[in-house]
C-alpha cells in the first residue's frame, strides 16, 4: 500500500518568494475537461512563469487530454468509478513521465481528488484549497458557488469549504442551476460565449448576493471564459487563474 502524500498546504505560498530559477518543478496537468479550459491553464501558467521570473522562462509541464465526450457520458451516467480509474491512470501516467505534481483542470473532476492523491506519490495541488486561499485572503466569509450539477450540489467541494476552510457558501436555487449546467456543457465547453447565457449567470448571481454572498466562486473552469470582474459587483473567484497561478508559485518554491 502507497503511503498517502499530503496535499499541498497552501498557506506556505505566501512566503514562497525565494524563487530558484533553474529548479522549477514539472507541473502535470490533467487536462481535456473541456480543453476550452485547458488552453487557458497554459497561457496563465506561462504568463505567470514569465511574470515572476521574466525574460524567456515559461512553465515546465506535461499535460494528459482526455476524451470529453467519454467523460461527459459518464459523469451523467453517475458512473464515478470508472471515472476515478481514469483519473488515477492519468495521474500515474504523469507522475511517470516525470512531473513533480499534480494539477486537475476542472473543479467538478475533483470529486475523485483524495483516491487519486492516494493513488501516486506527489502532492496534488487541490482547486479547492487554493479558492478557499484566495477568499480568505479577501477576508470575505459567505461566498456563492458557480460550477456543473456535480459541483454545487454533491458534498466533495462545498464540504471542503465548508468544514476545512469554515467558508459559508449559497448555491442558486434548483430551476437555476439546471440552467448553469446546462450552459457549461452545452456551450462554454464547446467554446460558444453567449451573450443572452452571460445575462442569466449575472441574473443569478445578484439573487446569490441577496442571499448574503460576499463573492462568488467561478468553481467551473469554462465560467470565466463568459464572467469577468466587471460585470459584478462582488469579487470574484476564478478557480482556472487561481488554481493555475498557484501551481506556479509552488512550481518555484525552493
Ligand atoms: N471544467 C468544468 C469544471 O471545472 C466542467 C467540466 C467537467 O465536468 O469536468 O467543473
Amino acid at each position: 500500500m502507497r503511503i498517502p502524500y499530503k496535499t499541498i498546504e497552501i498557506f506556505t505560498l505566501s512566503f514562497a518568494n525565494n524563487f530558484n530559477k533553474n529548479h522549477m518543478k514539472t507541473i502535470g496537468l490533467i487536462g481535456g475537461m473541456s480543453w476550452e479550459s485547458s488552453l487557458e491553464y497554459y497561457r496563465i501558467l506561462n504568463e505567470k512563469v514569465k511574470s515572476e521570473l521574466g525574460g524567456l522562462h515559461s512553465a515546465k509541464t506535461i499535460l494528459f487530454s482526455v476524451d470529453f465526450e467519454q467523460i461527459k457520458i459518464l459523469q451523467h451516467e453517475g458512473n464515478w468509478n470508472e471515472l476515478t480509474e481514469i483519473m488515477i491512470d492519468a495521474a500515474q501516467s504523469l507522475e511517470k513521465a516525470g512531473a513533480d505534481m499534480i494539477v486537475i483542470c476542472t473543479n467538478t473532476m475533483h470529486k475523485m481528488a483524495n483516491e487519486v492523491q492516494n493513488s501516486i506519490n506527489l502532492p496534488l495541488l487541490h482547486i479547492a484549497d487554493a479558492t478557499a486561499h484566495s477568499i480568505k485572503d479577501k477576508k470575505l466569509r459567505k461566498v456563492g458557488l458557480l460550477g456543473t450539477k456535480f459541483t454545487m450540489e454533491q458534498e466533495f467541494y462545498k464540504n471542503r469549504l465548508i468544514d476545512k476552510h469554515h467558508i459559508d457558501v449559497v448555491i442558486p436555487n434548483d430551476n437555476d442551476r439546471d440552467i448553469i449546467h446546462k450552459i457549461i456543457y452545452n456551450e462554454l465547453c464547446l467554446g460558444n460565449i453567449k451573450d443572452a447565457s452571460k445575462k442569466e449567470y449575472i441574473r443569478i448571481i445578484n439573487n446569490l448576493i441577496e442571499q448574503g454572498a460576499e463573492g462568488v466562486i467561478l468553481g467551473c473552469t469554462e465560467i470565466p471564459l463568459l464572467i469577468k470582474q466587471e460585470d459584478v459587483t462582488i469579487p470574484i473567484f476564478d478557480t482556472t487563474t487561481i488554481h493555475a497561478e498557484m501551481a506556479v508559485l509552488e512550481a518555484l518554491k525552493e
